[in-house]
């Protein structure tokens, strides 16, 4: 017994089954929870005294958020799955077949199985409140929905808008869900008490009669016309199998399996054995490595929402107003953010004409976003409004933090954040963006040095989730505890990292990069090891990543890094020969790097100048597996990760590879780079190393942690 149910039958007939698991904040539905719900639903089932049945939540703003993930964890072998997962299908099915109207009231998150539990009820009514979120986003975690998600919803809400919940994982609002048909009724929490006995009163008095069920047969004759007569089946089949190949490169299996089993059993003859198409499909993917990793990489986001970011416990200081230092592309994205997130904003550059800048690139989010809907005109101009802009320091005495985005300049960074710090209030807290400079350098400007953090954002800033906060020889606790806590009230991700050379993602990034060039040169094409790299699942190549970077500022970083890690970051030949005798190739942003923008075909220019390259090097080009290029490659992130580990550059590996996904795209359905390495085998990686190492020298010395781990066995991930 968990106690998490409690089942009230009232005099007319009314039965309360109420979900509020103990010492839980959210009510999922682990195994034991499952029992009791079944012995619940035994003492319903049949009983003369129930006219109908009400499921709901005591949780605020939860009504069930999905199965036990620690479970699905667990599950290695296809056999347990089987008989897991049948047992949940089963108990909900029981629901269904329950002789009595049931109702779920969902007065927040209904996710996974909570959702299925929902759909397995007669009717389903939505508490009006943001919070309220329905949605199945098993194919999140490698999976399909499995206690009869793929079965019901399709039939309740047609196909269309059932794959795109289904195969998307995403979560949709009351009022979508109303409009789909997801629902029956929407209800104000005020009036619950009252509304909810109407609706009862409806479907008990009406019987098959009642508004809901008139409601949704009309509904489903719209749709059949449409799916069937109209041949709409096939189409809305066929779109959402390129659109799922578009976006996942069939690199994920679960949503084309999602979609197969609706495919094979949404058709009205087939009946109850969809449930056991479900079932296979999902004992497949349960215990396959896609699921395994992205499984892990939800407990790793877990962890990381926990984590203050210090050992010891300071009050992280509330962020109401904050100033910053230069509107260029990254000032811009970054007051955009803070204006996002209600957050006034007071930006100073040089320039008028810079300021007019920032302000373009702000208003060109919020116009993209007003275009998907996202936001109304009204709350663009309201967010807009928070930001203000001047070339001097009007308002930077009451901001509670100022972030630095100047120009990548030791000298002038330390000149301004020491005017800045003259301006601001003792207890302000000062960032800086950079993406490769010394945060305990620039510190040693200001007179308050404990107060300096780092706060790197990623390129777009809207886009990408991640922000390094680095910790300088004397950032106090309290300055990354601030900004941890800010990082993630804006939605973003921050992982506290040493700050040594490139941080933590830079550092291991752009020596893969730099060996794609060694490879280049030695023999390989730009387009062939792109092509490869993007197969192996980056989001793309290392040479289109270049060019989107600006192999100005790629060459620059690399060097940096050249001179602080030593030869094993030797920069290679081409991209020097680039950067020192063909500046018009920079890349996306001159037209032409190591492609031709915005065609993105390969630059003749590059050929040659490898060819003169070569020839001057008596370099005799062969031709390169794609196992070297991705052994090269991928091997080459995995010993740099491996030596960040060992110098405590970032907390553990978990947090390394989440920092990789989100700060690089590399694949999440491999689990990060470390945990590339475990499933690689961590011998295996060092022997490929090693023999990488006696071909090309020190660029492959094997990181200490590596052979440590190859000799006693261990894993990244245990
Ligand atoms: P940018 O050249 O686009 O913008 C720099 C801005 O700083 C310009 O508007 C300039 O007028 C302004 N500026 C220069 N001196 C100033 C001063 N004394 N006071 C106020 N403003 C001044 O540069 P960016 O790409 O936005 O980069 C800014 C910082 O962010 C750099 O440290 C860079 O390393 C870092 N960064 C850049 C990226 C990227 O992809 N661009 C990514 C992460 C971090």
């Amino acid at each position: 017994m968990t106690n998490a149910l409690t089942l009230t039958i009232e005099k007319n007939g009314v039965a309360n089954l109420v979900f509020d698991l103990p010492n839980e904040k959210v009510n999922k539905l682990s195994a034991p929870v499952l029992s009791d719900l079944e012995k619940a639903l035994n003492v319903i089932d049949g009983n003369k005294a129930i006219r109908v049945l009400l499921i709901t939540s005591e949780k605020k703003d939860i009504f069930i958020a999905g199965a036990d993930i620690n479970e699905i964890k667990d599950i290695y072998d296809p056999k347990d799955a089987l008989e897991k997962v049948s047992r949940g299908q089963n108990i909900l099915t029981k629901i269904a077949q329950l002789k009595i109207p049931t109702v779920a009231v969902i007065n927040g998150a209904c996710l996974g199985g909570g959702l299925e539990l929902a759909l397995a009820c007669k009717y389903r009514i939505a508490i009006a409140n943001s919070k309220t979120l329905l949605g199945l986003p098993e194919v999140n975690l490698g999976i399909i929905p499995g206690f009869g998600g793929t079965q019901r919803l399709p039939k309740l809400v047609g196909l269309q808008e059932s794959l795109k919940i289904i195969l998307s994982g995403k979560a949709i609002d009351a009022k979508k869900s109303f409009k789909i048909g997801l629902v029956d009724d929407i209800i104000r929490e005020e009036f619950l008490e009252e509304k909810l006995s109407h609706f009862v009163s409806e479907i008990i008095k009406n019987g098959e009669e009642n508004i809901y069920l008139q409601k949704r047969r009309v509904e489903r004759k719209r749709r059949f016309i449409f799916e069937s007569l109209l041949g709409g089946r096939f189409v809305i089949f066929y779109l959402a199998s390129k659109d799922l190949y578009e976006k996942t490169k069939g690199q994920y299996p679960a949503p084309f399996y999602a979609l197969e089993v609706v495919k094979r059993t949404y058709n009205r003859t087939y009946g109850m054995r969809g449930f056991k198409t479900e079932l296979t499909a999902f004992c497949e993917l349960v215990v396959g490595e896609t699921s395994k990793n992205l499984i892990e990489i939800f407990f790793t986001n877990e962890a990381l929402k926990k984590d203050s970011g210090v050992e010891n416990e300071v009050v992280a200081l509330e962020v109401r107003k904050a100033g910053l230092l230069g509107a260029g592309i990254m000032g811009g994205g970054i007051a955009w953010l803070f204006a996002n997130n209600n957050i006034d904003i007071r930006i100073k550059d040089i320039t008028q004409s810079a300021i007019a800048l920032g302000y373009n690139q702000i208003v060109k989010v919020f116009n993209q976003l007003k275009k998907i809907r996202k936001i109304t005109s009204e709350q663009a101009n309201m967010k807009i409004a928070k930001v203000s802009a001047g070339v001097d320091f009007v308002g930077f005495s009451s901001v509670d933090l100022v972030v630095e985005a100047v120009v990548e300049n030791m000298m002038v960074k330390k000149r301004i954040l020491a005017e800045a710090e003259n301006q601001v209030s003792e207890n302000a807290i000062i960032a800086s963006n950079t993406s490769s400079l010394s945060i305990s350098e620039m510190a040693s400007a200001l007179k308050k040095p404990e107060r300096f953090v780092g706060m790197h954002f990623f390129n777009p800033v809207n886009r990408m989730p991640l922000v390094e906060v680095i910790r300088g020889e004397k950032t106090s606790d309290q300055a990354i505890s601030t900004i941890v806590k800010l990082s993630k009230k804006m939605g973003k991700t921050p992982i506290v990292v040493k700050d040594v050379a490139g941080f933590l993602v830079n550092r291991i990034l752009l020596p893969y990069m730099n060996e794609a060039a060694y490879l280049l040169q030695e023999g390989g094409e730009v387009k062939q090891i792109d092509n490869i790299i993007e197969k192996f699942g980056m989001p793309m190549g290392p040479f289109v990543l270049a060019d989107v970077v600006g192999i100005d500022v790629g060459v620059k970083v690399s060097h940096s890094l050249f001179e602080s890690y030593g030869s094993r970051m030797a920069v290679a030949g081409i991209l020097d020969e680039i950067y020192n005798n063909h500046k018009e190739l920079l890349g996306k942003k001159s037209g032409k790097g190591f492609y031709v923008h915005p065609a993105n075909k390969e630059n003749p220019e590059i050929e040659s100048i490898l060819y003169d390259l070569r020839k001057a090097r008596n370099l005799h080009p062969i031709h390169i597996h794609e196992a070297e290029i991705i052994d090269r490659c991928i091997l080459t992130m995995v010993n740099e990760a491996a030596k960040c580990l060992e110098e405590g550059v970032v907390k553990n590996a978990r947090y390394l590879d989440m920092a990789m996904i989100m700060g690089t795209g590399f694949p999440a359905f491999r689990g990060g780079v470390l945990r590339y390495a475990d499933s690689r085998g961590i011998e295996n990686v060092v022997q490929k190393l090693q023999e990488l190492n006696k071909k090309h020298g020190e660029r492959f010395v094997v990181s200490k942690l590596l052979l440590e781990m190859s000799e006693s066995g261990r894993k990244f991930y245990q």
